[in-house]
This record gives C-alpha cells, structure tokens and sequence, in this order.
C-alpha cells in the first residue's frame, strides 16, 4: 500500500471507527513512559492527516501532558488516538493507532523512538520463545 490509501479501522468493540489516510509510508513505534503507561507496552501508531481523518463514535480525550492528548473508546477502552496541542511547528499532528488497523500491518516499521527508555523485555529483537496463533490456541484449550 502506499500513503495515499486511506486505512479503515475500528477499536476493539466497533463503536468507534476510523478512516485516514497516512502521511507516512511507515508506521512508527514509540517506547517512552506516557506510551507504556497508556497501552501497557510500545506504542504502535501511524500518522494520518488531520484535516481529512473521520473519527467517529464514543471518543473520549484526556490530556497526557503539557503538549499532547490521548483518545480512547469509551465503550471498549480501546487506544484511538494520539495529537499535538501544543502551539508550534506540531501543532495538530494526529497519530491513530496501529492496532485499529489490521489491514494497515503491510507497511513497515518506519522509526522507533525513545530506544534508550524501552525496557529491557520490550526489545524484540532479543531471543525469545515465539507461538504462533494456533499453537496459543492449542494452549488455551488445553490441547497437548
Ligand atoms: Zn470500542
Ligand atoms: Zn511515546
């Protein structure tokens, strides 16, 4: 895909849902404490212009600090949002979660900040076990 595409996504329960098109050929990945509190863990997200981005259904902001506010569902909890508030050259820089949009996975990882904050175990490049989705599957049905 390219960024020209507009992404169509929703949160977890559907309430809320969302079409924009990225400005960036990349997602971007964002280690910092306000992301890991938030979403529990690195923050996956695209940008997408504002201006023509259609957000609808329960949205709630809360200011996260000084420069930025975070929207999420308020029916499901979901994460939706990232934007600037602050007066500046960023002003209105809208980021919606990459999680909204499955279909959106195709593009790459563009840019990880906050590298030197991130966890120890947040870094998956380190050697772990992976699972597929059938063998979590399996696990959970207690399957052998
Ligand atoms: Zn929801
Ligand atoms: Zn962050």
């Amino acid at each position: 895909m390219s960024a020209q595409d507009s992404l169509q996504g929703r949160c977890m329960c559907g309430a809320v849902t969302a079409v924009a098109r990225p400005t960036k050929d990349f997602i971007t990945a964002c280690n910092c404490e306000n992301c890991r509190r938030w979403g529990g863990g690195t923050y996956f997200a695209f940008h997408v212009d504002a201006a023509s981005a259609e957000i609808t259904g329960p949205v709630k902001t809360v200011s996260v600090a000084p420069w930025a506010e975070r929207g999420f569902c308020s029916a499901c909890g979901s994460n939706v949002s990232y934007r600037i508030v602050a007066e500046g050259p960023h002003h209105g820089v809208l980021k919606l979660s990459a999680g909204l949009f499955p279909e959106g996975t195709g593009l790459p990882l563009g840019v990880e900040y906050f590298t030197d904050e991130r966890p120890t175990a947040f870094d998956l490049s380190r050697p772990h076990e992976e699972m597929t989705a059938e063998a979590v599957r399996a696990l959970l049905s207690g399957e052998p």
